[in-house]
């Protein structure tokens, strides 16, 4: 499988799946995608469905993964997946679950990994990608990230004891739950430092931003990223989506819908692979809260990024966005893989901040060839909805609980999907504690594997929001670690 910018780049360039997983962006500022999605048959899916029955996550994850890449051997790849995917880490060899929710709504439950939230399920593989391919290559890495929660502490649980990576992380200080500030700040090793900015998520994210576009102290210094851009992690995803669907359905051709939390349109874009592959996937549900740039789009067809003062802070805090970086790598698909559309349609957004395609005739059969549908909550529709699965006895975070909202909405306006409709938990309800507590009166059990976390020493910097501090926060932590 070789790889294309969703801005033309790379069509002669024969890139490998190991060419573009170091890399953020393509060199023209677009996505990479592989030149085609690999189709999988009736027969496929039934012998996946076995293999998955039989062997577990990890066994299905080589296969999918190894229809997107050719640059590392089968058993190396096996080998990867088994470890990124141990039922040590995910709590069992099916790494996901599924809990009936009642009227054709199924909860599926993809956020069993070590920090709680659902990032883990592409993050693990990444962790070990990293470090087959530094390896091989004999290099380093040392990740530069920005975080509002759980990508951050996502990234380092899964970067964790990988000899060849570090991690400088920046939080917006005081701004994350306490469960998420724990869960970061215990970690007590050399190559994870937290770093607490004077400031919020945006600052934070300038930050890196400032840092990463001195090509000069980036060269130098190795420094890479792990955002949701990440190919590597899109196609980890798309795992997910194949084993739920072998888990809700039995005969060939047999249809299902998903209903997807959504903020930078990774998690969905992986739905939308799926389907593409020929995964009898009927509709996808997105579910914005608030912050709607997506419900907007799918609804009208206009992309309307917004200002930092125009992006609430919400009590779904990681739908939080003013733009949706990886809803390009749809466009691409949805105007027939047309990369010159592309780049003047987000070219539009750099210079103007909007694109309106509602007249084409691509946008008008969306919904139709893609599947999509979308909607969009309000903390109010949070908290009713936490209340309402409460009394049925399942406890469902904020994200979570604005997909399951959505997706009942829709249904009852007589949305047309397939069920049942498998609402994805992006995270548990011990992250988010506050909501859950305004919502039902009453603590969160804090999970077993948890306990204890919230007391053991922490470990985190205070930077003030400054380039140059930070530029010096990082030469003497990469000059102090260990070889
Ligand atoms: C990251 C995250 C999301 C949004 O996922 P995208 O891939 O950005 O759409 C939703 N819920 C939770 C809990 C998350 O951590």
């Amino acid at each position: 499988m070789k790889y294309v910018s969703t801005r033309g780049y790379g069509r002669d360039a024969q890139l490998g799946f190991t060419d573009i997983i170091l890399e953020g962006l393509a060199p023209d500022g677009g996505l990479f995608l592989p030149a085609g999605y690999p189709h999988v048959d009736a027969a496929t899916l039934a012998s996946w469905r076995t293999l998955l029955a039989d062997e577990g996550y990890g066994a299905l994850a080589s296969e999918v993964l190894k229809l997107y890449i050719d640059d590392i051997g089968d058993a190396d790849l096996r080998r990867l997946c088994e470890r990124a995917y141990a039922a040590s880490t995910f709590g069992s060899t099916d790494v996901v679950d599924l809990v009936d929710l009642g009227e054709g709504l199924v909860l599926g439950r993809i956020s069993n990994g070590p920090t709680a939230a659902f990032k883990d399920m592409a993050m693990q593989l990444l962790g070990q990608l990293f470090e087959y391919e530094l390896e091989r290559r004999d290099a380093r890495l040392n990740i530069l990230g920005a975080t509002s929660g759980d990508t951050g502490s996502s990234a380092e649980y899964a970067m964790l004891g990988k000899h060849r990576v570090s991690v400088v992380m920046l939080t917006p200080r005081g701004r994350m739950t306490p469960f998420q500030q724990a869960q970061m700040f215990s970690l007590d090793d050399p190559r994870i430092v937290n770093v607490a900015v004077d400031g919020v998520f945006d600052d934070c994210q300038d930050l890196v931003k400032a840092v990463a576009s001195d090509l000069e102290f980036k060269a130098a210094h190795a420094i890479g990223a792990v955002n949701s851009i990440n190919w590597a992690r899109v196609v980890a995803q798309v795992v997910y989506y194949i084993a739920l669907y072998l888990r809700t359905t039995s005969a060939p051709g047999q249809r299902m819908s998903f209903a997807v939390p959504t903020g930078n349109f990774g998690n969905i874009l992986a739905g939308h692979i799926a389907r593409e592959m020929g995964v009898p996937i009927d509709t996808l549900i997105l579910a914005t809260n608030e912050n709607d740039v997506l419900d907007e789009f799918f609804r009208t067809g206009v992309y309307r990024v917004r200002a930092a003062s125009e992006t609430e802070a919400t009590s779904s805090p990681s739908m939080d966005i003013s733009k949706a970086s990886n809803v390009e790598r749809f466009v691409f698909d949805l105007f027939g893989r047309d990369a010159a559309r592309v780049r003047s349609l987000f070219g539009q957004v750099a210079s103007e901040g909007v694109f309106d395609v509602s007249g084409t005739p691509e946008f008008a059969g969306l919904r139709e060839r893609f599947g999509f549908v979308s909607g969009a909550s309000t903390h109010a529709d949070r908290l009713a909805t936490i209340r309402a699965l409460d009394a049925r006895g399942v406890l469902v975070d904020p994200h979570t609980a604005d997909g399951i909202k959505v997706a009942s909405d829709l249904l009852a306006d007589g949305l047309d999907a397939a069920r049942p409709i498998v609402c994805l938990e992006t995270a548990l309800p011990v992250k988010f504690a506050e909501t859950i507590r305004e919502a039902l009166g009453r603590d969160v059990e804090l999970p077993a594997q948890f306990a204890g976390l919230e007391s053991l020493p922490r470990h985190v910097i205070d930077l003030d929001n400054d380039v140059d501090a930070l530029k010096a926060l990082i030469v003497g932590r990469l000059a102090a670690l260990p070889d």
